[in-house]
């Protein structure tokens, strides 16, 4: 007999707000599509799990994106986000459905409710992390055990974390990590509609009012191609940004040129910053610290200039310059304008 007998399928969070579906949740799926392709021999599907009120129609978007069966809880109290409700409805929903594994994106709504849920359940949850993997040594046992990998000890470490003994196995993971794959209109699946049982109806809290947080400048997470400045570009800073305009992308910066004052936190690549994924990411007078290369490292193609040829950063660049910033960028710039 399987060790947990039941427990079956990747089950991902679909989180939307006012019916947009945030891209983490189909980067989720996206993924989890690749891990059950490595256990063909257990079987097991993707599964969505759409919470909020007048969604259902959403269900064929995350169908599309590659979930095999979507999980529709559309309820009034489910309306916005409400941390008592909503883990009242996904506890039930885990406790109906008995997922193997439940990935949730590591947004402030899901760092919110993922570990209530898990307190819950009296569930393993590894949060944060940046990598997923089946150990495939204990698939000839019928079991999908997660190898789920977060940065540790302020980025210096990668640590690797199991949930052995309890089921489902969750985890955060940080948008932005995994590429989303083109969603397929033809594809099929299954559309489940989940009614909770409320226990109490009465809100602990009652959200007043909500705010809308003005967002300034650009969202560096949606640039197609980004330049990124680090301290050995902070004084050719507007030649960073005007050649970042002029190849159609944004700048972004590390966190020295944050800490030095040079550039606005909401640019920050890296750990404590945004993680990125752009085609092309240009990284001037960037050393390549874990905790910077930890935002940018899955971009397509990493072009690197540093005048110290040991920079960590061409250890990771797909292509690297060694020279002076100043003197190479606006050469880069014409070639990659000109190709
Ligand atoms: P430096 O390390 O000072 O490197 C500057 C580089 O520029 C050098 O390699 C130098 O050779 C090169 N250079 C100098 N002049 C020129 C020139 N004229 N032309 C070409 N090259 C030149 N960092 C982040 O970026 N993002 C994070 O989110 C982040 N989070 C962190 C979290 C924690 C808990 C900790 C402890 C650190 C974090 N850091 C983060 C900081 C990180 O460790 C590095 O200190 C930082 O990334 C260094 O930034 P840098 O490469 O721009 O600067």
């Amino acid at each position: 007999m399987a060790k947990f007998e039941g427990y079956k399928d990747i089950y991902v969070f679909v989180e939307q707000k006012n019916g947009e579906i945030a891209n983490v949740g189909y980067e989720l799926i996206s993924e989890a599509r690749k891990l059950v392709a490595s256990i063909p021999s257990l079987g097991f599907q993707v599964v969505g799990v759409l919470l909020g009120h007048n969604i259902t129609d959403k269900a064929n978007e995350v169908i599309a994106h590659g979930a095999d069966k979507v999980i529709v809880v559309d309820d009034a109290l489910l309306e916005g986000y409400s941390t008592q409700f909503y883990a009242d409805a996904l506890t039930q929903v885990i406790l109906t459905y008995k997922p193997d594994s439940f990935l949730t994106g590591a947004t402030v709504l899901g760092r919110d409710l993922a570990p209530r849920v898990a307190a819950r359940l009296n569930a393993g949850l590894t949060a944060d992390a940046t990598k997923i993997e089946i150990d495939q040594t204990k698939v000839e046992d019928g079991e999908a055990l997660l190898l789920v990998t977060r940065p540790t000890f302020g980025g210096n470490l990668f640590g690797t974390i199991i949930c052995p003994n309890t089921r489902p196995q969750m985890a955060t993971i940080r948008p932005n990590v995994f590429s989303m794959d083109a969603p397929d209109a033809g594809r099929s699946g299954e559309v489940i509609t989940f009614t909770p049982e409320w226990t109490d109806t009465d809100p602990k809290v009652v959200v007043k009012k909500v705010i809308e947080k003005v967002v300034e400048g650009v969202d560096i997470t949606k640039a197609d191609i980004l330049v990124g400045a680090g301290r050995g570009a902070e004084d050719c800073l507007d030649m960073v940004k005007a050649v970042a305009e002029e190849l159609g992308g944004e700048m972004c910066a590390s966190r020295a040129v944050v800490d030095d004052g040079f550039a606005d936190k909401s640019i920050q690549v890296g750990q404590t910053g945004k993680t990125v994924r752009p085609s092309l990411y240009i990284a001037c007078g960037i050393s390549g610290a874990c905790q910077h290369v930890a935002g940018m490292e899955k971009s397509d193609m990493i072009i690197a200039i540093n005048r110290d040829p040991q920079a960590e950063i061409f250890s990771i660049a797909n292509m690297g310059f060694v020279g002076d910033v100043k003197e190479i960028l606006p050469l880069l710039k014409e070639e990659i304008i000109a190709a």
